[in-house]
């Protein structure tokens, strides 16, 4: 795609990164097949070819960001399905993370909007307040319906409904501390105890704890670790999603400085792919800050999501289970971090049979706050994504997102879990509560 900035504009690091991804669109089209909006929506405008005309031509007139282009990139999952499919290499993910600041720093949005991103965006990240608005929630679900049917406040009703019944307690997995191997060492990892994860449902850390100990793998809960800054870095707000990203990587930096022969990592385990998707770019989103562009690099390059990991062990086959699992990929998983057979090799090594929904390349409609803030397109994805899981009569689903958990979870009746609570209880671990009936 031809372009023309002017020279000015490209002395912008940003707008040179950006003017560098359009250059490589050769406008072909492939990647409208695979986009869920334009899937769900049927306008080109809702494709991420039509995107990437939107976004050309605001930044390359320097324009505020405008309605029509708000419109379109709010409708944008983040899911990166384009970039999957794209012959190109067309590096959609940073066109349009720049798209989301340029629109955050120019476009002033309808108040509700507003109230409801900042409510978000200070909320979310912080455990102890979203457990507190978790509480909230309970008591406002029955006014669910109600907003639903104000055009404003969808939003609202969108995220009581989505607000579990039942809120655990605050986990011991998210204490600070190292948790020794049960067996001979054969390893040593960081995990990151996460923001929303550890609220909505702290099994996950807990099995991959007591799993990794079992394997003979030491693990350290940092002090100070935060969100990973993915919620607000897809809301375009660059310089919080920086913050939590600089807060970690001190925290990372600091723990692997320690010192002594044995204070490295073979890695920072992350057990949600939204965040591993988010960590495994600090690298580039800390890229022009001095300070921290070396340091974040190398917290990038030790970033594992638990699947990938494990992979690495070389874990023992089990006997057959009479369980079929279908295995939801999260967006995240299968196009951010382009793992895909990782998480289904290790489930049938254990003794599932796994199956594969049909369609497993569209998004379920989740994509952080996406279910909040786009309630209509979210349900229609979860709809299509519930019926192609459950086309398979799986027992249970399997996944390795919290976000689609939740999301997933809201449509249907098949238990649905983390893939390391599964393998957790394949390899000596208690087994999930959630299939106390199966
Ligand atoms: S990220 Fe997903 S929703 Fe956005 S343009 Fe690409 S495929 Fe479409
Ligand atoms: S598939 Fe790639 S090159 Fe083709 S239109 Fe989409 S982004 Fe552009």
């Amino acid at each position: 795609m031809q372009t023309s900035f002017t020279p000015a504009q490209l002395a912008d690091p940003h707008v040179a990164e950006s003017e560098k991804i359009l250059r490589r669109c050769v406008h072909c089209g492939f990647c409208t097949a695979t986009c869920p909006t334009y899937v769900t929506l049927g306008n080109e405008l809702d494709s991420p070819r039509g995107r990437i005309y939107l976004i050309k031509d605001m930044l390359e007139n320097g324009r505020p960001a405008d309605e029509e282009v708000v419109t379109h990139v709010d409708r944008c999952l983040s899911c990166l399905s384009c970039v999957t499919t794209c012959p190109s290499g067309v590096d959609y993910m940073h066109l349009v993370d720049h798209a989301r600041i340029h629109i955050e720093n120019t476009y002033r949005r309808p108040l509700m909007d507003r109230l409801i991103r900042g409510t978000l965006a200070a909320v979310l990240p912080y455990p102890r307040r979203f457990r507190a608005a978790l509480m909230l929630a309970k008591l406002g679900r029955p006014f669910a319906p109600l907003m639903k049917r104000v055009s404003a406040l969808k939003p609202f009703g969108a995220m009581l409904e989505l607000a579990p019944s039942s809120i655990s307690g605050a986990s011991d997995a998210a204490i600070p501390g190292t948790r020794p191997p049960e067996t001979k060492r054969r390893g040593r990892v960081a995990i990151l105890s996460g923001c929303a994860q550890p609220v909505l449902d702290p099994g996950i850390n807990e099995a991959t704890l007591r799993l990794l100990a079992r394997l003979g793998i030491e693990v350290v809960v940092p002090e100070g670790e935060g969100c990973c800054g993915a919620l607000v870095h897809h809301m375009g707000r660059e310089e919080q999603a920086l913050d939590f990203a600089r807060r970690n990587v001190d925290v990372w930096i600091r723990e692997i400085a320690k010192g002594g022969k044995d204070s490295g990592f073979d890695a920072i385990i992350i057990t949600a792919s939204g965040c591993g998707t988010t960590i495994k770019d600090y690298g580039h989103m800390l890229r022009l800050d001095p300070e921290y562009a070396d340091k974040a690099k190398k917290v990038s390059s030790l970033a594992k999501d638990i699947t990938e990991y494990l992979s690495t062990l070389d874990l023992p086959k089990q006997e057959p289970k009479k369980l079929n699992v279908a295995y939801h990929s999260a967006c995240s998983m299968q196009h951010g971090q382009k793992i895909t057979m990782a998480p289904k090799n290790l489930l049938k090594a254990a003794g599932f049979t796994v199956r594969d929904p049909a369609e497993g390349h569209l998004c379920c409609g989740s994509a952080g706050t996406y279910n909040i803030l786009q309630p209509e397109i979210s349900a229609q994805l979860k709809a299509r994504k519930v019926r192609n899981i459950e086309a398979t009569k799986a027992d249970v689903i399997a996944t390795g997102n919290i976000g689609c958990i939740t999301q997933i979870a809201s449509g249907t009746a098949i238990p649905i879990l983390h893939t390391v609570e599964l393998l957790d209880w394949a390899y000596g671990g208690p087994k999930p509560a959630k299939l106390a009936a199966k």
